[in-house]
């Protein structure tokens, strides 16, 4: 089941101080810049896989263990967060 970005909102107020789903992400992949909140997400892997709703590419990854949280960000060249 597709979610949009709003999904990754609780996990990334772990990692971030700033109110993330109003974050602007560039994508590594097309250059396409939007809010997170935006993001195509699936969360039934292991973790979430957050996708770029132009072109598809992965822009973020998010896993879970009980002790750690994971946030790979491979797919996006730039994190605009609000102050
Ligand atoms: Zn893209």
């Amino acid at each position: 089941m597709e979610l949009d970005g709003n999904a990754l909102a609780g996990d990334l107020a772990e990692v971030f101080t700033a109110e993330m789903t109003s974050a602007r992400f560039t994508c590594a992949g097309c250059r396409h810049a939007d809010a997170v909140a935006t993001l195509r997400v699936w969360n039934r892997a292991p973790g979430a896989v957050a996708r770029c709703p132009n072109c598809g590419d992965v822009i973020l990854t998010l896993v879970r263990t009980p002790a750690r949280l994971v946030l790979t960000l491979t797919g996006t060249a730039r994190l605009d967060l609000p102050l």
